[in-house]
């Protein structure tokens, strides 16, 4: 989680009503990164943060609202049956069944990331895994899962629980004809995740357009993604991302 020197070390909080904050700053902050990436598609895509102490609910992003802006005080709470308990704006149908079941089948997983971004869209439409083509890649190396089974928009439960047993226990999905999904113990390690798995789509989209790539020889792939494969990789990895959008956006931690 950095070096002794690095100004960037992994919160510790006295209380939950600090981490709760926390969080949610985050995941303002992770919204217009998304929304500076150019990852919302009209009104499709969600982030979410499980609450720190009612660990079945999450934060969400309001439907129809632009990411780029999102501020903590805008965020809804919701509870696992669906219920805004907090914020005014409606909640996305398919943002609960998705990741209600995701953040029941994965404890660990604090933050969920889903949208439809270009490059994870078109490589979804080939329904294959990402090969190790490159060093980001092998972070994905044996560590993601595809979702082959495309029957429309996601408004059922059943369909959220069949997309978090495809993911396992892995830290990303490619949702076949749909896009891209990720996890993380942090809401920055989820949209970290998210990303460099678009951009690693993107990668091997035009490497295949180009030519023939050569793929990283299994042995390098699985040592290269333990090195760069790992939850507080993922999570330092976010933190330049996040210096510059607090930097440049500090309106959005208005709560
Ligand atoms: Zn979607």
């Amino acid at each position: 989680m950095g070096s002794d020197r690095s100004p960037h070390k992994f919160p510790k909080f006295a209380n939950v009503e600090d981490e709760r904050r926390h969080r949610k700053q985050r995941l303002a902050a992770a919204f217009r990164i998304f929304g500076a990436f150019g990852f919302d598609e009209g009104t499709a895509g969600h982030i979410t943060a499980r609450d720190p102490e009612l660990t079945d609910h999450f934060w969400v992003n309001p439907l129809g609202m632009n990411f780029k802006h999102i501020r903590v005080k805008d965020l809804l709470l919701v509870n696992h049956e669906g219920e805004v308990v907090e914020g005014d704006w409606p909640l996305n149908k398919a943002a609960f069944v998705i990741h209600s079941q995701i953040h029941a089948a994965r404890p660990e997983v604090v933050a969920a990331a889903h949208s439809h971004s270009v490059h994870g869209k078109a490589w979804s439409t080939l329904r294959r895994p990402l090969d190790p083509l490159t060093q980001d890649a092998c972070a994905f190396y044996g560590d993601h899962a595809v979702f082959d089974d495309y029957t429309g928009a996601v408004f059922e439960i059943e369909e959220g629980k069949r997309i978090a047993d495809a993911l396992g226990d892995r830290k990303a999905a490619i949702l076949a004809n749909h896009g891209i999904l990720t996890v993380g113990r942090s809401v920055d390690e989820a949209a970290w995740w998210f990303v460099t798995l678009e951009r690693t789509c993107q990668v091997q989209l035009l490497a295949e357009a180009a030519g023939s790539p050569v793929l990283i020889d299994p042995d390098q792939a699985e040592k290269t993604a333990a090195q760069v494969g790992g939850s507080g990789t993922g999570w330092f990895q976010a933190q330049p991302l996040f210096d510059w959008i607090l930097g440049e956006q500090p309106g959005l931690l208005d709560e």
